[in-house]
């Protein structure tokens, strides 16, 4: 594999090899599992921590639009160089509607004030609720939104979304009313060119349809957003670090903060340096497991912020072994979140700058 040579001007303690062959491969296969027209890539909090600019650039001939949250979240694609159609799915306001003109995002209107906020000549998309409770246009008022869209020529609609709240679990009948009451707001706006409703889950986990285009963040990156894997997403992030300190610890000698910990047998205890200050939730404290020379060793004790021990018992490794601590031969960010009551968007997001992005193209 080919990684990017790094000076070294800096000294992490930790990497992320990330692999962008591996997402474009993830985007085409559930662009086609979908069957949609189109495909909508979400690079939202830094494409989930693996690095928005980059992952977009790699990907921007097969996706048709990008999503982020935010219009600084925007802006820094276009300043990283993204000519494809962004859409913005917060709020638009006073204080970003030109925003949104300068730097060519398309806007979400959700609420009828949004209407009169945005600057002439700005694109958008409608939003309505059908069930996520979050934010939207309730389906009873489409044709008063229709009206208003109308009105509006000095704006221009390029689509209609809306979101699923249950799509993460694969027996949900809700998945099914949301559908059906998206299906009958898209008879009201024919003409409009997009209709969009499909996260990841909803791909993975539905035998329904997706509309035109479907929007995946999660499945990209490897990952099926709820409890259910599949194999046809390959996780694209790998998180390595190193032993830096290793010790030979007597029976009953307690480790870390509250002593959570105390060693069953003499053995080798290793100091590997990251902690919930680089993404390691603390309530994976004693439950986490990581890949060193080939096993898995359980850490123990409680995470700290800047690192974390393990328990090798009768192995002796050498001070700079590599760790695994997430991905590749090691537990994936699906074990992480069920071991630690979260789902695997928290996970990847919970990875912080302190951990270095290396990029590959395989
Ligand atoms: C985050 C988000 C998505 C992507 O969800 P995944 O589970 O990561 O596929 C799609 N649509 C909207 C509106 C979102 O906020």
């Amino acid at each position: 594999m080919l990684w990017e040579q790094k000076v070294k001007n800096h000294f992490p303690d930790s990497h992320a090899e990330i692999h962008l062959g591996t997402i474009l491969n993830n985007l085409r296969t559930i662009h086609k599992r979908a069957g949609t027209e189109k495909v909508f890539a979400v690079v939202k909090c830094d494409a989930y921590r693996h690095g928005a600019v980059r992952v977009s650039r790699h990907i921007e001939d097969a996706a048709d639009w990008f999503g982020v949250a935010s219009v600084d979240e925007g802006i820094q694609l276009r300043m990283g160089g993204l000519k494809k159609p962004i859409l913005v799915f917060n709020v638009p306001g006073y204080d970003t509607a030109a925003a949104y003109h300068t730097h060519n995002l398309t806007a979400t209107v959700s609420h009828k004030t949004h209407f009169d906020t945005l600057m002439d000549g700005t694109r958008y998309q409608l939003n309505f609720d059908t069930g996520m409770g979050r934010f939207g246009f309730m389906p009873e008022d489409a044709a008063d939104v229709r009206q208003l869209a109308v009105m509006n020529q000095r704006l221009s609609c390029s689509g209609i979304y809306s979101h699923y709240a249950t799509a993460d679990d694969p027996g949900s009948d809700f998945v099914r009313k949301q559908y059906e009451r998206f299906s009958n707001i898209t008879e009201l706006f024919k003409e409009i060119p997009l209709r969009h409703m499909s996260n990841t889950g909803a791909v993975a986990n539905y035998d329904i349809g997706h509309f035109n285009m479907v929007r995946t963040g999660v499945g990209m990156l490897g990952y099926n957003s709820g409890e259910k894997r599949y194999d046809w997403l390959k996780p694209a992030l790998t998180w390595k670090t190193r032993i830096v300190q290793i010790r030979k610890i007597k029976k009953e000698t307690p480790v870390s903060y509250s002593s959570t910990w105390k060693a069953p047998q003499e053995g080798y205890l290793a100091t590997i340096p990251v902690g919930y200050g680089d993404g390691i939730p603390r309530s994976l404290s004693n439950k986490l497991k990581v890949w060193i020379d080939g096993e898995l060793y359980p850490q123990v004790g409680n995470v700290t912020m800047d690192n974390i021990m393990v328990f090798l018992g009768e192995k002796q490794l050498p001070a700079e072994t590599e760790v695994t601590l997430l991905g590749g031969e090691g537990w994936n960010a699906h074990d992480w979140a069920e071991k630690a009551g979260t789902n695997v968007h928290e996970i990847l997001t919970n990875i912080t700058g302190r951990v270095e992005k290396i990029y590959g193209e395989s």
